[in-house]
């Protein structure tokens, strides 16, 4: 048996928690939910590491519910299936992003947005209420299992690299999605603000829709990264004397304090600029609207994730096209690591989990 059915039909968990904001990560036994008729059973093995993991556990967005069990980049092999399932069958690979449930009957969840579930009922991988399931909290993918409605979980071909594919079920949809969302094609000039674990995927993205990109970063360090992924041009400054071109669209992944006017002011007229780093509380970053006036006719808008249909888009465009991201392999025991290296400026790009190590 790869799994304990306990008693109440729920199912036997372990993972690695933050008990409160400044702990370290630390094993962490609890339960999950039975496995529904809709549900599946996923063996996490791999967990991608998202920024938004450390703003979530150390409580950077607000305080946060401990234990907490942050990881939706989750990759793995499903292990079990209720009764009305049909999308998957046990041995099939799976994948796992930012959303486990929503209420499947609002406008947003029938048009596939189910992120902007409009009876406020989606149910976030972690940290989140469950609402199908007396409110419990959510327990994300730092851990050895996962239970999710079928709906939520994502097709994943069985000769796909696995520890490649966890993290385009959040880095992947979210910056592929705003990509689409501005129609980014063929000759679209492009930048990306943020030149990490999100913006590598903009980068390749963007290069494999057609699009001149650049890439503004705080140093130098990952240029010959850029220009090997394809982008024309690598900015460690935004002074317009440097950079002397506009854009038609530019993505903002930076996760910490940053002045966004300087980055509408390299938009063409009509450019766009969507933004989805989401800096602590603490950093909070805000566009002064007399600004935003006098640089009129520019297009800013915040972008979160993407809904499933689109994320199984995302999923078969990167597989078909091998657009995979950059990723170091790490044992549980580095988490606390791979958080001080992605706060100090320390880390490529995405620190990946294998779950399969004590
Ligand atoms: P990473 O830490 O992997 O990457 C962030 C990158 O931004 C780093 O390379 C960092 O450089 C760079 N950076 C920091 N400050 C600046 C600056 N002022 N100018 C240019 N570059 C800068 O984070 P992720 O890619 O995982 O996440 C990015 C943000 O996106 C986070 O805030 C996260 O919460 C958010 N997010 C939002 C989602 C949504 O749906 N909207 C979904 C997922 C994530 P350095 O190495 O020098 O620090
Ligand atoms: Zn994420």
């Amino acid at each position: 048996m790869k799994y304990t059915v306990l008693e109440n039909n729920r199912i036997a968990s372990k993972g690695y928690a933050m008990l409160s904001k400044d702990a370290k990560f630390t094993p962490f036994e609890f339960t999950r939910h039975a496995v529904g008729d809709n549900d599946v059973l996923i063996k996490i093995l791999y967990a991608g590491i998202c920024h938004s993991d450390i703003h979530t556990a150390k409580s950077e967005w607000g305080e946060a519910t401990y234990p907490c069990v942050p990881g939706h980049e989750i990759a793995g092999e499903v292990l079990a299936v209720g009764k009305n399932v049909s999308k998957f069958k046990v041995g099939d690979y799976a994948g796992v992003g930012c959303m486990v449930n929503s209420c499947g009957e609002c406008e947003a969840c029938k048009n596939s947005q189910e992120q902007f579930c409009e009876n406020s009922k989606t149910v976030f991988t972690y940290n989140s209420k469950d609402v199908f399931h007396d409110n419990e909290n959510t327990y994300g993918g730092y851990s050895n299992n996962i239970v999710v409605n079928e709906n939520f979980a994502i097709c994943v071909p069985k000769d796909a690299a696995l520890d490649k594919v966890a993290p385009l079920l959040c880095a992947g949809i979210t910056t592929y999605s705003p990509l689409k969302f501005s129609k980014v094609k063929q000759g679209s000039n492009i930048a990306v603000a943020g030149f990490g674990g999100l913006g590598m995927m903009a980068v390749k993205y963007a290069v494999k829709m057609g699009a001149r990109v650049s890439v503004f970063a705080r140093n130098e360090n990952k240029k010959a990264d850029a220009l090997a992924m394809g982008a024309s041009c690598f900015y460690t400054s935004t002074d317009k004397s440097e950079v002397k071109q506009s854009f038609d669209f530019i993505i903002s992944t930076i996760p910490t304090f940053y002045d966004p006017i300087v980055y509408l002011d390299l938009l063409k007229f009509g450019g766009e600029m969507a933004i989805v780093g989401l800096p602590p509380l603490k950093n909070e970053v805000n566009i002064n609207i007399k600004d935003l006036v006098y640089k009129a006719g520019k297009k800013v808008y915040g972008s979160l994730i993407g809904g499933i249909a689109q994320t199984q888009e995302m999923l078969d465009f990167s597989l078909r096209h091998q657009i995979y991201p950059e990723i170091e392999l790490i044992t549980p025991q580095e988490i606390d690591k791979a958080y001080k290296n992605l706060t100090s400026g320390k880390a490529k790009f995405r620190y990946v989990i294998d779950m399969t190590k004590e």
